[in-house]
């Protein structure tokens, strides 16, 4: 069904005015926010488009305020998860989220939620450990467009590095992915537009992490 028939079939069963808002978050796969001026919002996974009558039933009690409701669909997101699970692990390599300081998906979800409404579908994983020894430069983030992939080098995941250098890095991956490739006015294939350049500025610590970058990634690399 589509996002408007599922707002309409809730409306009706539990008689507020819903907007419900579908998200690629399977962290977060349900909130529901009951404002005293309508609509209500309600943050959904986007496979509750394809839940069954029972499920939709459920949704409702659940909206309403019934305690059997939550049961019925934490059983139903854990089996959607998981199908989820299973389908991208088939469809790519296997991902890392989880480094030794910092859980790479977590960053992910929230600079999703902050920025991009939960509407970015990419995966994300710590790269393969390679030698930085001495290299005088080294890139920290890589969107693969035909994985729907964004790496990060493992080296953002030693001691000292602050957490918004690492957003940053995942922001501006993120925004290859939103923004594809532009073509610059000589007809050539620009990753870095002026457009992209000012929105990467819309990440608020921006200037900080560059900062950073700029004092400290000689020593990151050793
Ligand atoms: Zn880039």
């Amino acid at each position: 069904m589509t996002q408007a028939e599922l707002e309409q079939r809730l409306s009706r069963k539990t008689g507020r005015t819903l907007h419900i808002v579908l998200t690629n978050n399977r962290r977060h796969a349900l909130t529901y926010r009951a404002r005293s001026r309508e609509p209500d919002i309600l943050r959904l996974s986007r496979f509750f488009l394809r839940a069954d009558p029972a499920i939709l039933k459920a949704l409702a009690g659940f909206i309403t305020g019934h305690a059997w409701a939550k049961p019925v669909l934490q059983a139903y997101i854990n089996r959607e998860s998981e199908r989820l699970g299973r389908q991208r692990a088939r469809r790519g390599m296997p991902v890392r989220t989880m480094g030794n300081r910092f859980d790479l998906q977590a960053i992910l979800d929230d600079l999703n939620r902050s920025y991009f409404s939960d509407s970015v579908d990419v995966r994300i994983t710590w790269g393969r450990h390679r030698q930085v020894k001495g290299k005088k430069s080294v890139q920290l983030g890589i969107y693969a467009a035909h994985e729907r992939l964004i790496r990060i080098h493992p080296v953002l995941d030693e001691p000292g590095i602050p957490l918004h250098v690492i957003e940053k890095v995942v922001f501006h991956e993120m925004l290859h992915h939103v923004m594809g490739g532009t073509v610059s006015a000589e007809g050539r294939r620009c990753l870095h537009s002026d457009e992209f350049r000012s929105l990467e500025r819309c990440f608020t610590q921006y200037d900080r992490a560059e900062r950073w970058l700029r004092n400290n990634l000689r020593k990151v690399l050793g």
